[in-house]
């Protein structure tokens, strides 16, 4: 992930990390990836098996040579999902501390820094803290970076890049998000690792382009690809269910639904891949 995000940064593009956590969704990643000649992320949340995550990868690089990609933990929690993942395999882990005091963020990330460096893999860390869009309004002022912070930050720990509050959040926003791109700019500025922006979601194209513009190279997304998924499903259920439609005409089977999911999936994946200026930097 390292290297990636180095070459993003002299390239001046972000790199999409989409959420997966079976084979359809890091296929569809994958796939996207490949028909458009982009480099992507593909982030693993811990609670949804660390190992297969591992292995399938393995798999679907095989599949996809040409696809750079890396393989990242996602909001790496307890300290076992972040052992797990470096021992399955995988190219990054995330070591979020957001939530303690600052001093104790440094210790726990400097602790995982000095691990997964010690194998190759990189890591990234979270520092003020993105929250939650149901309660947008109430938290976004508190949680954003002190560009001050950053600083001794990633000079403390030696973290490969640094997520950064700048006034996104996970899931689908309670109020209408502005992002501060002038405190973006002083953190860009400020520090010399690649910049995180979690809570791509519902941010808006002409917003995240912007931060991509004011130095942000990898960008979280999950609610927006999940919604996609759902709503082909159904689309796909209700044509499907239709009441013109022969009940004895055979019905479209569970793993066809996977698959249409997986299309919607890949369809805002490919969409925001254009957005992030990433097409064509294979
Ligand atoms: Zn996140």
């Amino acid at each position: 992930m390292h290297e990636l995000l180095q070459e993003a940064k002299k390239g001046g593009y972000g790199i999409p990390a989409p959420n997966v956590y079976n084979r359809f969704t890091i296929e569809a990643a994958l796939q996207a990836a490949d028909e458009l000649n982009a480099p992507v992320i593909l982030g693993c949340p811990g609670v949804f098996g660390i190992e297969e995550v591992g292995e399938l990868a393995r798999y679907y690089e095989r599949k996809y040579p040409r696809v750079p990609f890396a393989v990242n933990l996602d909001h790496g929690g307890p300290f076992d999902h972040l052992i797990r993942a470096i021992r399955a395999g995988f190219s990054s882990v995330m070591v979020d501390r957001s939530t303690l005091p600052y001093e104790q963020n440094v210790a726990e990330s400097k602790e995982i820094v000095k691990i997964a460096h010690a194998v190759g893999v990189s890591v990234e860390a979270e520092l003020g803290h993105v929250g939650q869009g149901v309660e947008y309004e109430q938290t976004r002022d508190a949680g954003l970076t002190h560009p001050e912070e950053a600083v001794s930050f990633v000079e403390e720990t030696g973290v490969d890049c640094l997520a950064v509050a700048v006034g996104t959040s996970h899931g689908a926003y309670k109020g209408t998000p502005h992002l501060e791109f002038e405190l973006l700019e002083t953190i860009a500025k400020s520090v010399d690792v690649p910049l995180v922006l979690h809570g791509g979601s519902g941010t808006g194209d002409d917003l995240i382009a912007k931060a991509i513009k004011c130095g942000i190279q990898k960008v979280n997304l999950w609610t927006d690809l999940s919604q996609a998924s759902n709503m082909a499903v159904k689309e796909a259920i209700e044509a499907d269910y239709a009441p013109d439609v022969d009940p004895d005409k055979k019905k479209i089977s569970s793993w066809q639904y996977d698959m249409i999911g997986a299309d919607g999936y890949k369809a805002a994946l490919e969409h925001y891949m254009h957005v992030f200026g990433c097409v064509g930097k294979a």
